[in-house]
């Protein structure tokens, strides 16, 4: 599959809203050179997109191994905690070669539904027990090889993973997670960095789990790593009332305070979920300026609650979305349930406008992941392009430009990713069956 250089859009969504008959051209490496509306016929040899044609979407935030619970954790009742026993267990089944073979398929699910990049939330560093692999990067590499066989822009966001709670030892399940110290952390992603970890094909970033797995010091030596190299961090805020109370209980602080006092917040960050923020932490936020992940689809699935997201929005925060454990992988179903949760939290309709949601799921998504140069229709960015069909049973009758608001994955009919076409007419062109990989890769880990 080569750039073949120009696609012609039915419809496309360019900075200022849905424009029709738009030429979309691109060079060998997949930047777009040209953007023309108007164009009332494809010219020869440029490729028909159909429908409705958006930027790339974003996944900033994605774990993909958790892929292997969808469906299968509904069984009983619990909460956010008794999940997590479950993913721990299945944590610990996991080795290079079928985390691939997982994260390959997952990749692809992603890359059908319209994501043309990812930000992995990795922590499965280390063999079960004690001990590393040889080489030590070979859970990441797996995550690197799952990526480009599914064609999908990975960004590993390495994440530093010392304590099973604050003051707490970790777990069993939990040892793999850990390099030890913030220090060996660093010394790992060091050597990373140092062998490529940041290329076209995709980036590194820095991750803290949570202020539940990392001490102050630690937060604090993460924080000025991720500085010193110019890196994206990403960490878990605030997901559930138990960590704001634990936090409290041991610093005295807010999470949001912690991050802040440890030199954790700033331009480059991204904090995910922010659900159970007081008003000084959103004011914090907001002055720092950085991104806010909500995973909708997924603190759903786990009872976690609805995040302030319009009052961190009209703070100064970029917000960005991310299907996280994997519920779902839809970008119009959580770019919608941002939408919709506030709705049912707020009593008001129209809380974002559709730009403003489809701006999360695209162009502020790829900044949250370090780039700058994607999710736009426009000169000079990455040829990331999706088309949703505008006549399915879903999406025919529907206006343009309110199409985000009511189709789903299914409607994604054609995805390209830096100028290579990935998916077309809703088939993977590098996986030739995504749903048996998974239900495979799935049945090989799975308790
Ligand atoms: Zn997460």
């Amino acid at each position: 599959v080569t750039a073949p250089g120009s696609f012609w859009c039915e419809q496309a969504w360019l900075p200022e809203g849905p424009a029709a008959s738009v030429l979309v051209s691109c060079d060998a490496a997949g930047v777009i050179t040209e953007v023309a509306a108007g164009r009332a016929s494809p010219p020869p040899g440029a490729v028909r997109l159909r429908g409705l044609v958006t930027p790339g979407f974003a996944n900033a935030h994605s774990h993909a191994f958790h892929r292997a619970l969808r469906g299968r954790s509904h069984g009983q009742r619990g909460s956010f905690w008794t999940w997590r026993r479950q993913m721990y267990d299945l944590a610990g089944r996991l080795d290079p070669d079928s985390y691939r073979r997982l994260a390959r398929a997952v990749y692809a699910e992603m890359t059908l539904a319209g994501f043309t990049a990812v930000g992995e939330f990795h922590y499965l560093h280390h063999p079960p027990g004690a001990g590393s692999y040889r080489p030590a990067s070979a859970m990441t590499d797996a995550l690197r090889s799952a990526a480009g066989d599914a064609g999908i822009r990975l960004t590993v966001i390495d994440t530093c993973y010392l304590t099973g709670g604050i003051g707490q030892p970790l777990s069993g399940e939990q040892r793999r997670f850990s390099d030890g110290s913030a220090e060996r952390w660093a010394e790992r992603v060091a050597a990373a960095l140092a062998a490529g970890g940041d290329t076209a094909a995709g980036g590194t970033a820095a991750g803290i789990h949570s202020v539940r797995a990392v001490p102050p010091d630690a937060i604090a030596a993460v924080a000025g790593f991720a500085a010193d190299h110019r890196l994206p961090l990403h960490v878990h805020l605030s997901e559930q009332q138990a960590e704001n109370d634990a936090c409290r209980a041991s610093y005295g602080c807010t999470p949001t305070q912690l991050l802040e006092r440890h030199g954790a917040l700033g331009e480059r960050t991204t904090v995910v979920h922010a659900t159970h923020l007081e008003p000084a932490d959103i004011a914090t936020l907001g002055r720092c300026r950085g991104s806010g992940c909500f995973c909708p689809t997924t603190e759903r699935d786990l009872a976690d609650g609805i995040g302030p997201a319009r009052q961190l929005a009209d703070a100064g925060v970029r917000l960005c979305l991310g299907s996280d454990q994997h519920a779902v992988i839809d970008p119009l179903a959580e770019l919608r349930a941002l939408e919709m949760d506030e709705r049912l939290a707020s009593g008001e309709r129209g809380r974002f406008t559709v730009a403003e949601l489809l701006a999360a799921a695209t162009t502020q998504g790829h900044v949250a992941l370090g780039s700058t140069d994607a999710g736009r229709i426009v000169p000079g960015a990455r040829c990331d392009l999706v088309a949703i069909s505008t006549g399915t049973v879903r999406t025919a009758g529907a206006a343009v430009e309110q199409l985000p608001l009511v189709a789903s994955a299914a409607d994604v009919r054609d995805v390209v990713v830096g100028g290579r076409a990935v998916v077309e007419d809703g088939r993977h062109l590098l996986v030739a069956d995504p749903a048996a990989d998974l239900a495979a890769a799935i049945d090989a880990v799975a308790g």
